[in-house]
């Protein structure tokens, strides 16, 4: 992690926690932050919870000024219209979402999203105000046929593709094989790629954005391995799935020891 970038520790809830219990996690959550006396300079925390939920998170953090930021899992390519089923960008800015994760493995693999739909959400994204989390990573058999850079790398190139230099974005590597096996990349592996994915900022969208854009490595990230990312120079935070359900563990996460 380098200094000029706060690191971000976003906490990917896929279809968990209803909105009861996401007001219940998400004040659990600021109270552990609290006690901890959680530094929110020192690194962001975001919650991705079901769109279901994001009208009672939002209320939450406004309401008691929690210093936890929000985003949803998915977004529509299209602005409004005859799409059933779909949620535009415009709606998730409305409710104050700053981040929306696009192309996550498991949309990519259940939903058959491929590069030209992660394109179109993530600028889409940019379009209505939101900081795409764009999800990147290549399965165990990319990794044996390709090495471990290759697919990433392609994949950021058509995401990025037709964005100023001046979009927000952040992006997350997450290796497929990686992602709730609990067999995580090695902080070396993290490194590579995201060193790689950084080239493909600085190429396509310029030395500042390369500078300022936050990767994040995701994959069967926990408190206890977490240190060991965050002391690579390009991995500025974590996307986590299962253990961001869990409050004192993702907490944990948050408060990682350098
Ligand atoms: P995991 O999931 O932490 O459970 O491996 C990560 C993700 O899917 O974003």
């Amino acid at each position: 992690m380098a200094v000029n970038r706060v690191p971000l520790l976003a906490g990917n809830w896929k279809m968990n926690l209803d909105h009861l219990q996401a007001i219940a996690f998400v004040q659990k959550l600021a109270w552990t932050l609290k006690d901890a006396s959680h530094d929110v300079e020192s690194a962001e925390v975001a919650v991705f919870p079901p769109f279901t939920d994001l009208r009672s998170v939002q209320t939450l953090i406004a309401a008691d000024k929690l210093p936890i930021a929000f985003g949803a899992q998915d977004v529509s390519m299209h602005d409004s219209g005859a799409y059933t089923g779909e949620i535009s960008g415009a709606f998730l800015s409305q409710l104050d979402c700053t981040y929306v994760i696009i192309g996550h493995s498991e949309r990519r693999t259940l939903h058959g999203e491929d590069d030209s739909v992660v394109a179109a959400k993530t600028a889409a994204a940019v379009k209505h105000g939101l900081v795409p989390v764009i999800c990147v990573g290549e399965t165990a058999e990319d990794l044996e046929k390709h090495g471990p850079s290759a697919v990433p790398v392609a994949q950021l190139r058509v995401a990025l593709d037709g964005l100023g230099a001046a979009a927000d974005i952040v992006v997350a590597y997450e290796p497929v094989w990686a992602i709730g096996s609990g067999q995580a990349a090695t902080p070396d592996q993290a490194e590579q790629v995201a060193a790689a994915l950084r080239s493909v900022i600085r190429e396509l969208l310029g030395e500042d954005a390369a500078a300022r854009t936050r990767i994040l490595y995701g994959g069967s990230v926990k408190s206890s391995n977490i240190a060991g990312f965050m002391r690579e120079p390009n991995v500025d935070g974590a996307l986590v799935g299962g253990a961001s359900l869990d409050v004192n563990e993702f907490a944990s996460i948050v408060r990682f020891q350098k």
